[in-house]
């Protein structure tokens, strides 16, 4: 599953493929979407950006095509003559710009927004910050922080509520909570400022290089050995820090964490 840091790296991607350039061909396979495919064509495309989890094709005239991959999508940019890959998928939307295509396959979540619409949105405006965007605030998520809807939340669920931080999914949610030391099953309002803070430059440090190194959050040198994470996926094995066995724990999600690290509670 895409998570914040393989979004903004397809988001990359598809600026470098169509920003700027004028859509040529547009396909848009579910079927309430069609009726659009010959208002976009003609139209440039302004930029890409990606919030989060999701994804925001801006066009000019006041038009965003906004997609959401959940567990299945994909995004792919190809040349025009070049069939998609094998085993990727059912299209969903294919937008031509020159000689760069850039395929949806698999969907779910794709629509397109008004301008009034993407500024309304229920889902869109009730983002957290993402920390890997220019708008990105610190004092953003420590003010929501303290709110009531996630002062009594386990850190694991609140975690993944995008209304907190946007872009945290399963794997970056164990991974930041390990470099945190802080126990999935604290709530917010159990954390101390010091805690707070930790947790805050946790989750902007994973997300940041995972972003950096496509995926992973340890070093690459560490990759081939002990594989790309610290603790996701690897309960039965060794901590990196103090050795004791990396457990896992089910909330909902599967989370992983050292007990001895990741005290239940605060030292
Ligand atoms: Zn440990």
């Amino acid at each position: 599953m895409a998570e914040g840091p393989q979004v903004h790296r397809i988001a990359d991607a598809l600026r470098r493929a169509l920003a700027s350039r004028i859509l040529d061909e547009v396909q848009l396979i579910p079927a309430r979407l069609r009726p659009l495919e010959r208002s976009l064509v003609g139209r440039r495309v302004a930029d890409v950006e990606a919030r989060g989890k999701h994804l925001l094709i801006v066009l000019d005239r006041g038009l965003t095509l906004h997609s959401h991959l959940m567990m299945w999508g994909r995004w792919e940019i190809s040349g025009p003559s070049e069939p998609p890959r094998k085993g990727t998928g059912r299209v969903w939307a294919r937008l031509r710009a020159g000689t760069r295509v850039a395929t949806l396959f698999n969907g779910p979540v794709l629509q397109l927004l008004s301008q009034e619409e993407l500024a309304t949105h229920p889902v869109l405006t009730a983002l957290g910050p993402d920390p890997l965007r220019d708008d990105y605030r610190r004092e953003d998520v420590l003010g929501r922080m303290q709110q009531p809807p996630w002062a009594r939340i386990s850190l694991a669920h609140a975690l993944l509520d995008q209304r907190l931080f946007a872009g945290v999914g399963n794997i970056y949610k164990s991974e930041a909570l390990w470099q945190a030391r802080l126990h999935p099953l604290r709530t917010l309002d159990s954390l101390r400022p010091d805690e707070r803070g930790r947790l805050v430059q946790a989750v902007e440090s994973t997300l940041r290089t995972a972003y950096r190194q496509r995926f992973g959050t340890l070093p690459r040198r560490l990759w081939r050995t002990v594989g790309p994470f610290a603790v996701y996926r690897r309960s039965g094995q060794s901590c990196l820090w103090c050795g004791t066995t990396i457990l896992r724990l089910d909330t909902g999600r599967a989370t992983y964490f050292c007990p001895c690290c990741q005290p239940a509670t605060a030292p």
